[in-house]
């Protein structure tokens, strides 16, 4: 016999025994002793080919080689049995290296059946004779001494069968398999999907190895389980497999080893029905992906190392597939925040931003349920400002303390909180409340670096699922985009509501145009209510631009500020005097005729043409004047905008007619007139 210093296995030698023509007819079992035992496993009949089929030449066999076999094995004698009913079997011993080894071919009967034997054979067995008989007719026919020639031809080849036939159909067959796998290979490099990779060498598996019964088991995306699916030969959900205790599947001694699919497999996935199992691990770069199981198979050492080779292709490509999802997540949050950052410009209020915000984290999530609560300027509560899945109206009446609840737990330490199962987590520990549909939530602090303003709460995953840790962190980085959005909307909300507020100009302390427009208003109602006469001043600053230029900006404000301390010193109490915009000013003088008016406005104008400004001969009056536009209720307007065009078009006039002047509006005047009611030149 051949020195190999491979160990030859049963397995495989059996192959290559079976692929002989002439041993095809035998139901061909062999025994081989290790370690002073003779080694089995499978249940039953223990042979290490499992290869007889027939229940009944099993029965056989077992009653009659369990007794023999251990004998056979000693003497090495070459032997054709023929026994009860006719049946006949050969058992030839042989040595290879240090392992000896029995083969038994079985499976056929003598030319003449022994009936008589039979009957005592099926009373003994309490079978049905006729059952036996109709069997026995089924097996092949042969003779004693054709099995002795068989069994001599066996003793015969055995010295040449490695070398011979053996090696080179498993190095064909190996070949074969090479090429087809290297083929699949490449196509799984084009696949897009973790299914289809799936799908792809599960049939790789089948087809090419003949195995029976394939399964997958995947992480599962929250990567807390692994989901066994069969993908070939087996039912689809198979059941699932919590991560501790994966190491029954992937334990060093059993994986790449065939072993029993014993009590404690069966209880994990009571709806798979088999003897054995081979389990492969999907590992790559130190991450576990999932197992490929095989049951039920006859792997040889060579299939060994080829799946091993299929599973560390298959584990890279999902290692592949899940960076590209990583990155495409990442790309979409990215997507969303640019959309996020400018649909905000175009958010017209602070309810509008709370929405969109709102909006795009439950779509981020998949929540059907969510709210933005924020903390009010004592710090002490939380108060929802937009909610989703409840009605805004009962939502804006709750309010959540600091540190109370989850929310208030969140707004207070400033850490998220993910919560499984409101019911179970220990640091919640509270009954689910009806109005939501999951029991998991997760609940965001919204911060400016320290500063924490509030919080985002989302529940009610789609399909009732639990959020996940990956969910968490990317809410994370979106509420800290959301925080800074809602604090600038907030900052530019209150200063645009100061400046509503506010009624003064700050340069010169007069009031300003918007207060202007109401006050002037007011009195309109009141002389119209009372009858009495109103009139209004407009006053511009002849050549402002020019004496900014030459003295510069700070000497044109001091002009503004001395211009209207000259007004109010101009007029009475219960006038009002407010700053119109740049260089133009105006007045409200109630209950005074355009008539009586004329004396104050003249008042305003000598009062600026004396006053000395600094540098003020540079200009081209060779002083700062100011040219005043006059319009009264009733004759020129009743409302703000028709007396204010009224003063206008008149102090357009004044300017036209050479500045520092008076004109006064008078009826025909919005159209064509020139006339200069008073020109001081
Ligand atoms: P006109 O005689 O036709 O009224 O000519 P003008 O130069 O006075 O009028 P124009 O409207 O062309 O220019 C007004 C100038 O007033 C422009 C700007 O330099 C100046 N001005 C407006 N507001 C302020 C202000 O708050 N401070 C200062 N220093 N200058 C101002
Ligand atoms: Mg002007
Ligand atoms: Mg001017």
């Amino acid at each position: 016999m051949e020195k190999n210093s491979m160990k030859t296995q049963p397995v495989e030698l059996l192959a290559a025994l079976k692929s002989y023509l002439f041993l095809a007819p035998y139901n061909l079992t062999l025994y081989y002793r290790e370690n002073g035992a003779v080694d089995s496993f499978g249940d039953g009949f223990k042979s290490c080919g499992a290869i007889i089929q027939d229940q009944l030449s099993n029965d056989m066999c077992h009653h009659f080689f369990e007794k023999n076999i251990k004998a056979d094995l000693k003497t090495k004698k070459t032997t054709v049995y023929r026994y009860s009913g006719g049946f006949l079997s050969f058992v030839v011993p042989f040595d290879i290296s240090d392992t000896s080894f029995c083969l038994i071919g079985n499976g056929v009967r003598d030319k003449s059946i022994d009936l008589w034997q039979l009957e005592t054979l099926a009373r003994g067995e309490k079978v049905d004779g006729f059952s036996l008989l109709n069997q026995l007719e089924k097996l092949p026919v042969t003779t004693v001494q054709e099995m002795e020639e068989v069994a001599e031809q066996i003793q015969k080849m055995l010295p040449s069968l490695q070398v011979d036939r053996f090696y080179k159909s498993l190095f064909d067959k190996t070949m074969r398999q090479l090429s087809t796998i290297v083929g699949i290979l490449e196509q799984l490099d084009k696949v897009a999907t973790i299914e289809e990779t799936i799908s792809l060498s599960s049939e790789m598996l089948g087809f090419l190895f003949n195995f029976p019964k394939i399964a997958i088991a995947l992480r599962d995306e929250d990567g807390k389980a692994f989901s066994m699916a069969g993908t070939w030969g087996l039912p689809e959900k198979l059941g699932s497999i919590p991560e501790e205790n994966i190491a029954v599947l992937v334990s060093p001694d059993k994986v790449k080893k065939t072993v029993r699919f014993g009590k404690e497999l069966r209880g994990l996935f009571p709806g798979l029905k088999a003897d054995r199992v081979t389990c492969f691990p999907l590992e790559s770069e130190g991450q576990l992906f999932g197992v490929i199981a095989l049951f039920d198979s006859e792997l040889q050492t060579v299939d060994l190392l080829l799946i091993e080779l299929v599973a560390s292709k298959v584990a890279a490509k999902l290692m592949q597939l899940k960076r590209e999802a990583e990155h495409l997540q990442v790309s979409l949050l990215t997507n969303k925040l640019m959309s996020l950052t400018n649909i905000l410009l175009f958010a017209e209020s602070k309810e509008e931003l709370y929405k969109i915000i709102l909006e795009i984290a439950a779509d981020l999530l998949s929540a059907c349920q969510g709210s933005i609560m924020l903390i009010d300027k004592k710090g002490e509560n939380l108060h929802i400002v937009f909610s989703m899945g409840m009605s805004l109206q009962v939502a804006q009446c709750m309010t959540v303390k600091v540190g109370k609840g989850i929310a208030g737990k969140v707004a207070k330490t400033g850490t998220p909180l993910l919560v499984n199962d409101v019911e179970k987590d220990s640091r919640v520990g509270m009954k689910n409340r009806p109005r939501f549909k999951s029991k998991s939530l997760i609940c965001i602090p919204l911060k400016l670096k320290d500063k924490i303003i509030g919080v985002l709460n989302l529940s009610d995953k789609e399909n009732l699922g639990a959020f996940t840790e990956a969910d968490m962190n990317l809410l994370t980085s979106f509420a800290n985009l959301a925080s800074l959005m809602i604090e600038r909307t907030l900052v530019l909300e209150q200063s645009s509501m100061f400046e509503k507020l506010s009624v003064t100009d700050p340069l010169t302390g007069l009031y300003n145009r918007r207060f202007l427009k109401n006050r002037l208003e007011e009195e309109l109602n009141r002389s119209v209510r009372h009858g009495l006469n109103l009139t209004f001043l407009f006053i511009d600053l002849d050549y402002f631009k020019i004496y900014n230029d030459f003295c510069g900006h700070l000497a044109g404000d001091e002009a503004l500020k001395k211009t209207a301390d000259i007004i109010k010193a101009s007029l009475r109490d219960m006038d009002i005097v407010a700053r119109y915009g740049g260089e133009e000013f105006c007045a409200i003088l109630p209950g005074t005729s355009k008539k009586e008016s004329i004396v104050v406005a003249e008042r305003i104008r000598v009062g600026i043409e004396k006053e000395i400004f600094p540098e003020e001969e540079s200009l081209p009056l060779g002083k700062l004047t100011a040219s005043l536009g006059i319009a009264s209720f009733p004759e020129d307007g009743h409302t703000f905008t028709s007396l204010v065009h009224a003063a206008d078009v008149a102090l357009y006039e004044a300017k036209a007619n050479g500045r520092n002047q008076i004109i006064a509006a008078y009826p025909s005047m919005p159209n064509d007139s020139k006339s200069g009611l008073h020109n001081n030149q």
